[in-house]
């Protein structure tokens, strides 16, 4: 008789310690309701700071754009966001270079000159 061949994954010595969240997070378990309750109540969290942030942004865009000096104006204008969420006034160089994510350090330099939070 001869020896079976054994197909499929191969038993490791180990265990990985994996936490009930995460089980939780993709579905391998239910949460209970007092977990679902948590979660409900952190994403209701996560979703009041990211109006207020996205509050916070656009008030700040709104500022920056009621700005009339015009050295600051003209920089602010060099320095504006493309559909990408980009600067686009800022030199580039190399073959791999990105462009910096808007608003770049010299948005941030005039809007902090102008006491404007970004
Ligand atoms: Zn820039």
């Amino acid at each position: 008789m001869s020896e079976p061949i054994e197909y499929g994954v191969k038993r490791l010595g180990v265990a990985l310690p994996v936490s009930r969240e995460l089980l939780i997070e993709h579905g391998v378990m239910e949460p209970t309701d007092a977990e679902r309750a948590e979660l409900e109540r952190l994403k209701a969290q996560v979703r009041r700071r990211e109006q207020a942030h996205a509050r916070a942004q656009l008030n700040a865009r709104r500022r920056l754009a009621a700005i009339a000096d015009p050295l600051a104006r003209a920089v602010l204008d060099l320095h504006a966001e493309n559909e990408r969420g980009e600067c686009t006034g800022d030199d580039m160089e190399g073959y791999e270079a990105e462009y910096p994510a808007w608003p770049c350090r010299t948005v941030k330099a005039v809007a902090a000159h102008y006491g404007i939070p970004l």
